[in-house]
This record gives structure tokens, sequence and C-alpha cells, in this order.
């Protein structure tokens, strides 16, 4: 029984874990009640093209202010929705906000050229209706589905890689457009790239923000932009914050790019009066 013991491993438990676990319970919690009252938010982040700075898109990105918890951030509270099994209702919730702002967008006579880009995460491919909920969502708000593209990670490609493959054939069939995210910071086989049809890949900001100081991060963007061409996948940067990230994105043959330098994710009516109303009376 001793010499068993021994082998067990060393568990150091420490004060601040228990108030880690606490607080992620609390999170929860309230996060499960504010997904089932509609308490989240979308915000709107631009995506341009480079080469003369025009709108050709925007991301959805879920902003979350409890009553009680204050804002939380994505950073925080996804990572526990994804621990805890939540992400199918919050992914549904996101696709039905996003349908519906298309929507109202259209009545409003505002249109955003391009596509709304939607964080999928790996559950919703999982879950096995995610192709039902979209088409659902946009036949209820009368959207095509041809508005919407869908931002999947590499690891949440990799956690079950042909499913993900056979549904995205599906999508891309009905014209959802399809981007690879944080591209460069997941492991992912190349094979399975290939297969996976996408028409683009999203260069992890980390990248983006070392690039101009570290040869290592140049090279890996270089790099991926490269592979990115020679495969015919377009390819959009994120995390741009300045003038000289954008022109050495342009120079590596980038052609599109999201971020601060261009705008912060914005509340649906800012983002309309900024990017959609400007581009209107052009
Ligand atoms: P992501 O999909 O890679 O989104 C890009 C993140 O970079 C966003 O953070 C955005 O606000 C931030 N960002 C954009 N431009 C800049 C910049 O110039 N500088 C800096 N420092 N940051 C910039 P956010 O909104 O906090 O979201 C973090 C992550 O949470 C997202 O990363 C995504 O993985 C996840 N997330 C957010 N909303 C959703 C959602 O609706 N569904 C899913 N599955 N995940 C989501
Ligand atoms: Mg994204
Ligand atoms: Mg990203
Ligand atoms: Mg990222």
């Amino acid at each position: 029984y001793q010499a068993k013991r021994q082998k067990l491993p060393v568990c150091v438990f420490e004060p601040w874990m228990e108030c880690e676990v606490a607080e992620q319970l609390q999170i929860a919690k309230r996060l499960s009640n504010a997904i089932a009252e509609k308490q989240l938010r979308l915000h709107f982040q631009p995506q341009v093209d480079l080469r003369n700075g025009r709108l050709i898109g925007a991301e959805a990105l879920c902003r979350w202010n409890d009553e009680e918890l204050g804002v939380v951030s994505p950073g925080r509270f996804i990572p526990i929705a994804e621990e805890r099994g939540m992400m199918v209702a919050l992914g549904n919730w996101v696709i039905e906000e996003a349908c519906r702002q298309l929507a109202q967008w259209h009545q409003q006579g505002l249109r955003l050229p391009g596509q709304l880009a939607i964080n999928i995460a790996a559950d919703q491919f999982e879950d096995g209706d995610l192709v039902t909920s979209l088409l659902d969502y946009c036949q209820q708000f009368q959207v095509e589905a041809s508005m919407l593209s869908l931002e999947i990670t590499e690891s949440g490609i990799m956690v079950n890689p042909e499913k993900a493959i056979a549904m995205t054939k599906t999508l891309k069939g009905k014209g959802l457009g399809l981007a690879i995210d944080d591209f460069g910071t997941g492991y992912s086989s190349l094979a399975y790239l290939k297969r996976f049809a996408a028409d683009k890949i999203k260069i992890d900001i980390s990248f983006v923000r070392d690039m101009l100081t570290s040869d290592n991060d140049r090279v890996i963007v270089e790099t991926i932009i490269a592979m990115a061409t020679t495969l015919g996948l377009e390819t959009i940067a994120e995390g741009i914050e300045h003038a000289s990230q954008a022109e050495a994105l342009m120079a590596m043959g980038c052609t599109q790019a999201q971020g601060y330098y261009f705008d912060r994710p914005l509340p649906a009516d800012q983002f309309a009066a900024r990017w959609l109303m400007g581009a209107q009376r052009l």
C-alpha cells in the first residue's frame, strides 16, 4: 500500500485555487442564466481591405455586463462556458442575434458589404445541429446564408476533423464563408486544412503584435501568407494597432485586416453609424 501510495502524483493545493474554482462556479451559474435570459450582447468589429481601407465585413464578438460581476471579458467567460458545456446554448444565441441584427440593418436600409463573421466553438460541431440552427435562423430572419461566415480555430477543427470537414462542406454549399481563426497557434495538419475547404486564414494577433520586432514572428507571418496564397486562400490579419503593421502586412501580400487601428468592436448602432451609413453615402 505504501509503495502504491508513493506513486500517486503530488497534488499541491493552495488557497488561491479554491478562490479560482469558486469564482469560476459563480461565473458559470450567472452566465448560464444570462444566456437563458438573453442578456449577452454582440459587438461588431470592422474588417477592411488593406489596399483601400474599405469595409469588407465584420466580426461579431460576444459581450457580457453582469449586474453583480460587472463586465466579464470573453477571454474569461468563453473558456468557462466551453469547459461546462454551455457553448451550444451560447453559440445558438450568437447565431440568432447575428441574424436579427443583419435583418434590422436591412430594414433600416443599411447593407453590410461582405459577410458577418461569427465565432464557432468545437462543441457546436459536435452537436450536429449547427447546420440546422444556422439555416433555421437565416430563414426566420429572412437573411441569406451567404451573409454569414464562420470563424473556427485549428483546435476547434481538430477535435473531430472528419465531422468538421463534412459539416463545413454542407455550409459552404449554402454560401457561408469559412475562416480558420488564430492561425498558427494551434496544431493542425496541413492535410486536414486542405480538405477543410476554408476560404480564409486569420493570422493570429500574437504574430502581428511582434512581427516588427521579432524576426521569428515576421517569418511566421510571411510563411502563413505565402502558404495561404499558394493554396488560393484569402488572408486576414487580426490585432492591427499601428499603420506600420498594416503597411508591412500589405507588403507581404496580406489583403485584409482587422484591429484597433481601424476600429474597436462597437455596439451595433455605433458600428452602423460609423461604418454602414458612411458607406451608403459613397
Ligand atoms: P478572436 O475570435 O480571435 O477575436 C479577436 C479578439 O481580438 C477579440 O477579443 C477582439 O476584441 C480583439 N482585438 C481586435 N482587434 C484588436 C487589437 O487591435 N488589439 C488587441 N489587443 N485586441 C484586438 P474579444 O472580443 O475579447 O474575444 C476574445 C475571444 O473570445 C475571441 O477571439 C474568441 O475566441 C472568443 N469569443 C468572443 N466572442 C465569441 C463568440 O460569440 N463565440 C465564440 N465561440 N467565441 C467567442
Ligand atoms: Mg474570431
Ligand atoms: Mg482570432
Ligand atoms: Mg485570437
